[in-house]
C-alpha cells in the first residue's frame, strides 16, 4: 500500500510511520514541522509542507499516488483552542475538508482520521460507547466532531469514499526501543508532567481535584499505549482496503487509572518521591472518561499488547530521560 501521513512527525503520526514501515508499505509523511521532528520519521520521505498549501497538497496527491491517507496533522492543546478558535476551526476542519476535497479530485478514497474522545465532552457514563452523545466543550473537541460531520455525510454521497474516524482516548508511553516518544515541550498531560517533575524540571506536581465521585476522589483516564494506538490505525487501514464500510471507534483499553495511581507508578518506575500537591479541580474535566472499545476489538480484532500502566510509563520515562 501505498500511504500518505500527514503529520507523521508528531507524536502518533510517528508510531504510526512506524508501524507501517515495519509492514512494508510505502511512505510519504506531510508535515510542516510545527510540533514535529524530523528525526522522528523512520520511514518513507518527508515533505516540508503547510496542510494549507492546496498546491504542494495537491501535487503530492498525484505524483505519490497514495491508495489511502491517514490524517494526524492538527492542533491539539485544549486551552489554546479555547483562546484562540479560528486556529483550531482552520486547521483542524477546513484544512481537513480541503484535503478531502483534492483526495477525491485525484480519487483517493480510503481515508483513517485521528479523532478523540474530546467529542463526548463531559460524560456521564463509562465505558462510553460510540453512540453516546456528542457535547464537545472546547473548540477542539467540537473542531474534531465538525470534520466527523463532513466524514459522515461526504460517505453517504460518494460511494467511493470510505474512512475509518478514531477517538483517541488518553494516549501515552513511546516506542519500545526508545527511538521515537512524545517530544512536545509544553506537554501538559498527565504522564509527561509526571515525568518531567520526577526529572526536576517542575518543582511539583499538581492533582487537579481531589473531589471528584470516584474511589479516591481523583479523575479516572483510559491510558493506551501509543504502540496499540499504531496497531489499531493499520487494522483501520487493512479493514478499509478489505472492503470495509466507513466506521467511528474508540480507541482506549476499556478500564482507567486514577490520576492518584499514575502518580503512584510515575514515583515507582523513575524512583524518585515528587512533590505531588493537591490543587482545584481544572476547568472541563469529566470525572471519569473510559473506552468502551469493544467495536475496535471486535470488528477488527484488535488486541492490545501493551494494556500495561507499568509499561505505558516505563516507556515515557526511558524516553523522556534520553532528552535533554
Ligand atoms: N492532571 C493533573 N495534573 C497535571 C496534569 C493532569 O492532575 O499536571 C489530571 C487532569 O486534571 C485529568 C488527568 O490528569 O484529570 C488527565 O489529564 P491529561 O491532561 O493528561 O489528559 P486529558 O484527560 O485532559 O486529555
Amino acid at each position: 500500500m501505498r500511504v500518505l501521513v500527514t503529520g507523521g512527525a508528531g507524536y502518533i503520526g510517528s508510531h504510526v510511520v512506524k508501524a507501517l514501515g515495519e509492514r512494508g508499505h510505502e511512505i510519504a509523511v506531510y508535515d510542516n514541522l510545527s510540533s514535529g521532528n524530523r528525526w522522528a520519521v523512520l520511514y518513507g520521505d518527508l515533505i516540508h509542507a503547510e496542510l494549507e498549501d492546496s498546491n504542494v497538497l495537491k501535487s503530492v496527491l498525484v505524483n505519490f499516488k497514495p491508495d489511502a491517507v491517514m490524517h494526524f496533522a492538527a492542533h491539539i492543546i485544549v486551552p489554546e483552542s479555547v483562546r484562540n478558535p479560528l486556529k483550531y476551526y482552520l486547521n483542524n476542519t477546513v484544512n481537513t475538508i480541503n484535503l478531502l476535497r483534492l483526495m477525491r479530485e485525484c480519487n483517493v478514497g480510503l481515508f483513517v482520521f485521528s479523532s478523540t474522545a474530546a467529542v463526548y465532552g463531559i460524560v456521564e457514563t463509562a465505558p462510553v460507547p460510540e453512540g453516546a452523545p456528542l457535547h464537545p466543550i472546547n473548540p477542539y473537541g467540537t473542531s474534531k466532531m465538525m470534520t466527523e460531520s463532513v466524514l459522515a455525510d461526504l460517505a453517504l454521497a460518494d460511494q467511493d469514499f470510505r474512512y475509518t474516524s478514531l477517538r483517541y482516548f488518553n494516549v501515552a508511553g513511546a516506542d519500545g526501543s526508545g527511538r521515537i516518544g512524545q517530544a512536545y515541550r509544553e506537554s501538559t498531560h498527565l504522564i509527561t508532567r509526571s515525568l518531567k517533575t520526577a526529572k526536576g524540571e517542575f518543582p511539583k506536581l499538581e492533582i487537579f481535584g481531589t473531589d471528584y465521585p470516584t474511589p479516591d476522589g481523583t479523575c479516572i483516564r483510559d491510558y493506551i499505549h501509543v504502540d496499540d494506538l499504531a496497531d489499531a490505525h493499520i487494522l483501520a487501514l487493512d479493514y478499509l482496503t478489505g472492503g470495509g464500510g466507513s466506521q467511528v471507534m474508540n480507541c482506549g483499553y476499556g478500564h482507567g487509572y486514577s490520576v492518584r495511581q499514575v502518580v503512584e507508578m510515575a514515583k515507582k518506575v523513575t524512583g524518585v518521591d515528587f512533590r505531588a500537591e493537591d490543587a482545584p479541580r481544572r476547568e472541563g474535566d469529566p470525572p471519569e472518561l473510559v473506552a468502551d472499545s469493544r467495536k475496535l476489538k471486535n470488528m477488527l480484532g484488535w488486541k492490545p499488547g501493551f494494556d500495561d500502566l507499568e509499561y505505558i510509563i516505563k516507556t515515557a520515562w526511558q524516553w523522556e530521560r534520553k532528552r535533554s
